[in-house]
This record gives C-alpha cells, sequence and structure tokens, in this order.
C-alpha cells in the first residue's frame, strides 16, 4: 500500500478552531455546573431536544452549512472540532446529531433550493430530528438488494415496503428513505432514489425493536401505500446510490466512531488511586497513544471533506479502526477495574454503571452504519486488492 492510494494529510487547527474548542468547554463548563449534564451512565448520544436547542442557539448546528440556511459558514475542521469536545464531555447530542451530520448536507448536496430553504433552518435550530431510512429485514449488508418501492402517481410517489433498525424513528419529524422507484436494468444500484418522508403520514406504523442492554433506540417502521409528493424527491430520480455512497463518507469518519466508550476511560482514570499498578498504567498509555493515531486520521477525512471530496475510502479505514478501538476499550477498562482497588469517591458505582451498559452496548459499534466486514471490502477495492 502507497501513501498515494490514500492520500491522507494531516491538517493544522486553525486558531480560530483552538478558539471554538474553548468556548464549547465552557459552554460544557456551564452545562455541568447548572446541573444540566450529569455525568454519564451510559454509553450512546443521548437525546435531549433541550439540549440540542441550547447547542442549536450558540450557533453550532449546521456549523459548516451557507448562512442563508441558519448556518455558519465554517469548516469541517472546526466542525470536527465542536464534536470532538461534545462527544468527549458525553453532551447528549442525539436529537440533531444525523441531521446535522448526514441528512442535511444531503440536502445540501443533491436538493432543490426549496428542499434546502423548507428543512435546512429548522435542523440548525435544533427543532428536527431525522431518521435513516436504509437498512430492511432482508437487506443490511447488501443494501442495493433493497426491495422497499415507490411508485409514481399523478404528483407524487406511493411507498410501501419495510425498513428496520431505524434509530430514533420514534422521535423523528422526518426519515430519508431509501427505496426503489424503478427496476435495475444493467446494474442493480440503478433505480434506486430517497424520498424525504414526514413521519405523521398516514400509512407509517412505528414498531419498537428493544436492545440487548434493554433500550429502546431503534425501530421497524412499515410503509403502507403513503403518499408523498413530487417535492420529497431527492436528486435524481434513480441516482440515490450515489447520493447515499456520499452520505455514508459523513456518517462513518468522525469522532462518533472512535469515541463512544472513551467516557469509560475518563470515568476509570478519575477512579484510579496513587496506588495502581504499572501494568493498568502501560494499558491506558497504549489505549490513548492508539486513540490519538485515529484522531489524526479522522482529522485527515474531515480535511478531506472539507475540500469537497469523497473520501469514502479513507472513511471505511476509520470506522474500522475506530469501532474496533471502541471495543478494545471495554475489555481493556474491564480488566482494570478487576485488578485495580479503585478509589471510593463516587465514581467507582458510576464507572460499574456504565461498564455494563458498555459490554452490552459495544456489539452495535462494528455493525451500525456498516459492518467491519463490508468496510474491510470496500477498503481492499479501495487500496487494489479486489
Ligand atoms: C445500533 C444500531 C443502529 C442502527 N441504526 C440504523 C439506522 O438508523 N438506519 C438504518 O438504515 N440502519 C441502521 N442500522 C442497521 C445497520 O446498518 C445494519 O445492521 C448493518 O448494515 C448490517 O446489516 P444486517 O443487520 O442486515 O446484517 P447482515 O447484512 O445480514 O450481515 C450479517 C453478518 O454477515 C456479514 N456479511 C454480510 N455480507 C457479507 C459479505 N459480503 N462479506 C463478508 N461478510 C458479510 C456481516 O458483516 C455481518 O457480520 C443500525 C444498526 C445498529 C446495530
Amino acid at each position: 500500500m502507497t501513501a498515494a492510494h490514500l492520500d491522507l494529510e494531516l491538517p493544522t487547527l486553525t486558531p480560530e478552531a483552538e478558539e471554538l474548542r474553548r468556548e464549547v468547554r465552557a459552554f460544557v463548563a456551564e452545562e455541568r455546573s447548572a446541573g444540566r449534564l450529569p455525568p454519564p451512565r451510559r454509553i450512546g448520544l443521548g437525546f435531549d431536544r433541550e439540549m440540542s436547542r441550547r447547542i442549536a442557539a450558540r450557533g453550532w448546528i449546521g456549523l459548516t452549512w451557507p448562512k442563508q440556511y441558519g448556518g455558519q459558514g465554517r469548516s469541517a475542521l472546526e466542525r470536527y472540532v465542536l464534536n470532538e469536545e461534545l462527544l468527549a464531555a458525553a453532551v447528549p447530542v442525539g436529537a440533531h446529531w444525523v441531521a446535522d451530520r448526514q441528512s442535511g448536507p444531503v440536502l445540501l448536496k443533491f436538493g432543490t433550493e426549496a428542499q434546502r430553504q423548507h428543512y435546512l433552518p429548522r435542523i440548525a435550530a435544533g427543532d428536527l430530528t431525522f431518521s435513516i431510512g436504509m437498512s430492511e429485514p432482508e437487506s443490511g449488508s447488501d443494501l442495493a438488494s433493497l426491495k422497499a418501492r415507490a411508485e409514481r402517481i399523478d404528483g407524487g410517489w406511493r411507498i410501501n415496503g419495510r425498513k428496520i433498525w431505524t434509530t430514533n424513528a420514534h422521535h423523528a419529524q422526518y426519515m430519508i428513505v431509501l427505496v426503489r422507484t424503478s427496476p435495475a436494468t444493467s446494474s442493480r444500484h440503478e433505480g434506486i432514489s430517497q424520498l424525504i418522508v414526514d413521519m405523521s403520514l398516514p400509512g407509517i406504523t412505528i414498531s419498537p425493536i428493544v436492545s440487548m442492554a434493554n433500550e429502546h433506540d431503534f425501530n421497524e417502521v412499515l410503509f403502507e401505500d403513503v403518499v408523498v409528493g413530487d417535492d420529497a424527491l431527492i436528486g435524481k430520480e434513480g441516482n440515490g446510490w450515489n447520493q447515499v455512497s456520499a452520505e455514508l463518507a459523513f456518517e462513518r469518519s468522525g469522532p462518533e466512531r472512535w469515541l463512544s466508550s472513551f467516557r469509560l476511560v475518563s470515568e476509570l482514570i478519575g477512579a484510579l488511586g496513587p496506588e495502581t499498578r504499572q501494568s493498568s498504567q502501560e494499558e491506558l498509555g497504549r489505549l490513548l497513544s492508539h486513540l490519538l493515531a485515529l484522531r489524526q486520521l479522522s482529522m485527515s477525512v474531515a480535511s478531506m471533506l472539507e475540500q469537497g471530496r469523497s473520501p469514502n475510502l479513507e472513511a471505511s479505514i476509520v470506522k474500522d479502526l475506530g469501532t474496533k478501538f471502541e471495543q478494545e476499550v471495554v475489555r481493556v477498562v474491564r480488566n482494570i477495574v478487576s485488578a485495580e482497588n479503585l478509589i471510593a469517591n463516587g465514581r467507582q458505582e458510576r464507572l460499574h454503571a456504565l461498564l455494563v451498559h458498555a459490554q452490552q452496548y459495544a456489539p452495535a459499534f462494528t455493525i451500525r452504519g456498516g459492518t467491519n466486514e463490508i468496510l474491510r471490502g470496500i477498503i481492499a477495492k479501495g487500496i487494489g486488492l479486489r
């Protein structure tokens, strides 16, 4: 493998980005002291509409979008810094996360002017939750085999089909649904389109799926003769596969792909006493050096996004390495907790609760957003191995 295949370059953070980091830290400290940000007891983004609105009030949702759509016109690297700080501090950002990370950017890139004006300012205000309607009961990794379809009717589309594992569909006002709109001819990737669907429309049934951690985050969503207008189509009819591929680079490369279990490390460090064994310190040091390398990789991808590129290969590498790291953190923290006498400073009990939750949640790290086996296929192709 040569550097030319990957084309990664480590960007330098600007003074504006470092200033933003200070502002976010001050915000987090303020939220903590006001009692609005209790220490986390679970892994996951957390859903808190009011928190999203307070973040929005700072101008931090849609940070990179043009001002005319409610954004701030700032850089992808500044957005990177913002998200790194919010995630490291376990701020509950789930209410706006998907809309900010990928639905908004998809509309910005492929949507009509009317769609941009209608949705983007409301996302930037923290008022909208979007969900991702890609996976189906028989189509996960092999997404192009999807069966949900939309047929053309006078003035719009009629949707039928079933989506599954749809995170936050029960909170979302909208879902961007991937459907077949015309038969595949030469390639299965043809004839697929993205439609934006108002989740309050008749014909939509949302059924909860309770996870192994006994939580309701995702759902199965049934579409029965759901009618949407012409204005629901995003981009060109039949171009959905290309659009989704561009979207996945946003979904796969951010700090949420290697920071999910970081809160365990922070809690652990706070609970370790002066007698901590050398072996535990070494294990922690190894984790942190790995974390720094992942961070550099993830920042490099943010810089490629900034240049308007679609770094699917590089984003897949971040997600593959990052999610494995997240699982490794859970294993290492568990080993250290069982070997050490933690100091009784109140963090101990919280750390245990977090660890129990992390162990039930961790398998999802390498599945959501595309499994690692699939990512490795993309990587192998990208570097010319298949
Ligand atoms: C926490 C969580 C949240 C999610 N949220 C959403 C969401 O909001 N919206 C959404 O659309 N989806 C969501 N998903 C679904 C997720 O994208 C799919 O679970 C994932 O793409 C895998 O699809 P599948 O579950 O159908 O597994 P399958 O595709 O059936 O795969 C089963 C196993 O076989 C392996 N496998 C499959 N094909 C190959 C191959 N060609 N080569 C090698 N190995 C292969 C896979 O790696 C996996 O280990 C979520 C999943 C999780 C866990």
